[in-house]
């Protein structure tokens, strides 16, 4: 068991098994690993382990198992829950897949591509690009974010209406096992009914099962005409109709249908001062609109004709279309500026829901209001992905608050933003997974059979408890 060894004799072990150079023990190269993307929580750990290939992370785990460590799989550590950092520093090691991030293959026959989970998801998709291609997968951290993490925690992101989650863009996987073996899953094949679909349990599992080391997705033809405009409205009702028009109209050439609040073109100018104002600003209500397509479709008329049609209807009433792709970046700057904007104002609720999709309105003026009557002082931001039903409504405490007053806000805000959700049968997780923040709120829902099957999956694959343990589900200690 760990607990008859130092620390220094765990790092002296992992170093002489993986290596000097697959090993992290320094605190300060090992603080970017163990804080958070907001920097909220910093924790620690016995190391960072970094393999380079399959094998190396084989070996890893074994190590690990042989030294009585536990194992927190890192991609990019932008996770928004908790669940890529230690909550128990003194026996739990971080294996990070940056050094494997080698593109295995690119198959523009099969619309196919097998990258390492380590690969950064921006460099991904400029390779699918690069040969004609297009991996649709989009969200704000991809810069950063891996491959490895967008799968382990089913990611979604802008253009999710249209390609769907991580899941629906996964073909195979290879995943290292919680006793070293080797699933073997990498197949590019479109159909395959041969049974379970045993891939499907790691998608999501938040690395509680496995380690995943790479990934066969799927790819489309590139979209080489893309139309982006910024859009007022009225209300969240009118944006609901706007909506449901654009679905009709548009067909399923509608990429991305976004909705923001006013106060994101101040957050995102707090966070990007240069950022120049493409509108007025004064809405009530904005929405970003993308769509896009290849060959011989002229997205450009199609948003100039649609956009005409809602005018005239006074459903739009203020808006603008982007002449150029630097336009098009600039106006999609606002969106995703808006989130590091919010995390200067300092530590907030930020929450990931999904209702009804025709319910979206009335839930967000419910939950507002009974924030607003819990913790006045607080500004309510909701923005999101209204085409997928999914809400971010984030509350932000006053400036000037201690850490324990921000606290209180954070957890008065959340109690009755959560009692609202309950009533309408929505989830506290639409994208962002569980982690170890949401574990208490996700087993407080669980059924009993809920319970039960998820146990009974962890403890066939992963007895011993050694993958990422008290994340999503709190089973206990190792045993
Ligand atoms: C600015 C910003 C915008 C975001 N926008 C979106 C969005 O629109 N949609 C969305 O869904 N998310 C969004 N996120 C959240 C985050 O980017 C995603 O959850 C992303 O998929 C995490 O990938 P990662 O590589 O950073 O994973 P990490 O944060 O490193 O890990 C996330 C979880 O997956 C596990 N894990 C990571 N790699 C592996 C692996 N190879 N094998 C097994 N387990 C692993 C970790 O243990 C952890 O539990 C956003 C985050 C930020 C900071």
């Amino acid at each position: 068991m760990h607990s008859s060894y130092t620390t220094a004799d765990l790092q002296a072990a992992l170093r002489a098994r993986m290596g000097d150079a697959a090993i992290l023990t320094e605190a300060a190269e090992m603080l970017p690993f163990c804080r958070d993307w907001h920097g909220d929580v910093t924790s620690n750990a016995v190391a960072v382990i970094r393999p380079r290939s399959t094998a190396e992370v084989c070996e890893a785990v074994h190590v690990c198992r042989e030294l009585g460590l536990s194992i927190v799989p890192q991609g990019g550590n932008t996770g928004l829950v908790l669940g890529a950092i230690p909550d128990r520093p003194e026996s739990q090691v971080i294996l990070s897949l940056e050094r494997m991030k080698a593109v295995r293959s690119v198959d523009p026959d099969d619309f196919s591509m097998v990258v390492e989970a380590g690969c950064i998801l921006a460099e991904a998709k400029e390779i699918a690009a690069s040969k004609g291609m297009f991996f649709p997968l989009a969200l704000g951290a991809q810069g950063s974010c891996r491959i490895g993490g967008n799968v382990s925690t089913n990611a979604g992101g802008i253009n999710v209406l249209r390609y769907g989650m991580t899941r629906e863009l996964v073909l195979g996987l290879e995943v290292v096992l919680p006793d070293g073996t080797v699933f073997d899953a990498l197949s590019t094949l479109r159909k395959d009914n041969r049974g379970i679909d045993l891939k499907q349990l790691f998608i999501g599992a938040e690395g509680t099962l496995g380690i995943v080391t790479a990934v066969a997705v799927k790819l489309t033809p590139c979209p080489d005409s893309v139309a982006t405009a910024l859009l007022g409205l009225n209300s969240l009702e009118d944006v609901m109709q706007l909506y449901r028009r654009a679905r009709r109209d548009c067909c399923d050439l509608m990429s991305a249908f976004e909705f923001m609040p006013p106060i994101a073109f101040t957050l995102a100018r707090e966070a990007m001062p240069d950022l120049a104002m493409p509108i007025g600003g004064d809405c009530p209500v904005y929405v970003l609109m993308e769509i896009s397509g290849s060959g011989l479709v002229d997205v450009d008329e199609l948003m100039q004709r649609f956009l005409e049609n809602v005018l005239e209807d006074g459903l739009v009433i203020d808006g603008v279309v982007a002449a150029s792709a630097a336009q098009a970046r600039n106006l999609w700057l606002f969106r995703e500026g808006m989130n590091e904007g919010q995390a200067r104002r300092g530590m907030h609720l930020r929450t990931d829901i999904s209702v009804q999709l025709s319910r979206l309105p009335d839930f967000v003026r419910e939950a507002e209001a009974a924030v607003a009557a819990a913790a006045p002082d607080c500004i309510c931001v909701s923005y999101g992905h209204v085409g997928d039903g999914n809400v971010h409504l984030n509350v932000m405490p006053p400036s000037g608050l201690s850490a324990a007053e921000r606290s209180v806000r954070i957890h008065t805000a959340k109690k009755v933003i959560n009692a609202v959700l309950g009533r309408y049968h929505g989830s506290i997780s639409a994208e962002h997974g569980i982690g170890r923040l949401k574990r208490t709120d996700f087993e407080e829902r669980l059924s009993d059979v809920q319970r039960h099957l998820l146990t009974a999956i962890k403890k066939a694959i992963d007895p011993a408890m050694v993958m990422n343990p008290r994340c999503q589900l709190n089973l206990g200690e190792l045993s």
